[in-house]
């Protein structure tokens, strides 16, 4: 197998996703699997439908295309307000869009009326964090107004929140959304089927038994399900593994240097100041073919004893106080989420899919599943 390479264990996200889905279950709070950071990756999808999310969400209509062509049919959602000239590509591919502007779902509703089918509108609601939404005074006016388009089905509304400026989900912000939610229902006389309060960082909030989650029924969890953790600190969750994905470079050299560099020191590759206190006696020191070109090596964890010492254009240098990995052989690293979006997009870092910890690759063989929606 080449290197470098993102390799996926299609089983931990499976393990993963119907963990989540399980507890949630009780709350009465159903899960969509958003497959934004694997770039819309059916097979990653597929494991995720096989864990029991009820649907999946992307980003981009190109990813949500590309998860019909690998055989996807089951419910998928526009998690990104969609772009007024993609409405044809949108109503194609997705079944529900979330939405915050009245001309994007006039532009939806003739799209979908052109094609002679029905598209799906959740509203955001703005609770805090100010990225997308309408602000909640305005929700009731915008829904009012999608219910005279025809081809829109109204499904709920939503929220966004731990992105932009970190805001965290909790039941001060979340009863709004609940609240906002009932009021709505009682003065438009109609049924809001999702109430979908937000994404991973949430999970802190609905888990915590000791409070009710209202309206709230509805969750799309991309991080959790892939990295195994809370966005809000990155700390690993609770019976969920954090081992799904592993970069793998190769050692092309790894020799005993002086701990500090010498000569006059100017500016580094990428100009920052050399950390010159953090230089140990008796470390060996490893090159990894896999640098800045390849993903972002910012958010690498080496395992110990190997730490991370630095990393330039194509080069990841490694340190350990052990004997060093020879030349020729494979390093693992775990990604962060920013590491894992960047490898995904990298034309130099291949994706290997693996079914489980025997390191067998999965026969490309689509588990696709039919949302129970
Ligand atoms: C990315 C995103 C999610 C998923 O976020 P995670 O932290 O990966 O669970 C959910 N909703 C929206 C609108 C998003 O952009």
């Amino acid at each position: 197998m080449s290197t470098p390479r993102l390799e996926v264990r299609l089983d931990l996200i499976e393990h993963n996703a119907r963990t989540v889905v399980e507890r949630l279950r009780p709350l009465g709070i159903a899960v969509s699997g958003v497959t934004k950071a694997s770039l819309g990756d059916p097979l990653i999808a597929s494991a995720m439908l096989a864990g029991g999310v009820s649907s999946l969400s992307d980003s981009r209509i190109e990813n949500i295309e590309r998860l019909r062509e690998g055989g996807i049919t089951g419910e998928i959602m526009l998690i990104r307000s969609p772009m007024l000239s993609q409405t044809d590509r949108v109503v194609d591919a997705a079944d529900v869009s979330m939405n915050t502007e009245m001309r994007v779902l006039e532009g939806l509703s003739r799209s979908a009326w052109r094609r002679g089918r029905t598209h799906g509108v959740i509203v955001m609601v703005e609770l805090g964090d100010l990225r997308e939404g309408v602000m909640p005074d305005e929700a009731e006016a915008m829904i009012s107004r999608t219910q005279d388009l025809r081809s829109l089905v109204i499904r709920g509304i939503g929220a966004n929140l731990a992105c932009q400026s970190g805001v965290i989900p909790d039941a001060a912000n979340m009863t709004v959304l609940s609240d906002l939610a009932c009021s709505i229902e009682r003065s438009l006389g109609l049924h809001l089927d999702i109430v979908s309060g937000g994404n991973s960082a949430n999970l802190g909030w609905a888990m915590d038994g000791r409070r009710l989650v209202g309206r709230v029924n509805h969750l799309r969890l991309g991080e959790s399900i892939l990295l195994g953790r809370d966005p809000v600190d990155r700390s690993p969750i609770a019976g969920l593994d954090a081992g799904a994905f592993t970069v793998v470079g190769e050692v092309i050299e790894a020799k005993a240097k002086p701990p500090s560099p010498w000569g006059s020191v100017g500016q580094t590759a990428f100009g920052e100041p050399l950390d010159l206190q953090d230089r140990a006696e008796g470390r060996s020191r490893i090159i990894v073919a896999l640098g800045r070109q390849d993903l972002d090596v910012d958010g690498i964890t080496a395992p110990p004893p190997l730490e991370v010492l630095g990393a330039s254009s194509d080069h990841l240098i490694l340190g350990t106080t052990l004997r060093p990995p020879p030349v020729g052989s494979e390093v693992r690293v775990a990604p962060a989420y920013g590491t894992l979006l960047r490898a995904m997009t990298s034309p130099s870092v291949s994706v290997e899919h693996l079914e489980d910890a025997s390191g067998a690759p999965s026969p490309l063989r689509h588990r696709v599943h039919q949302s129970d929606w």
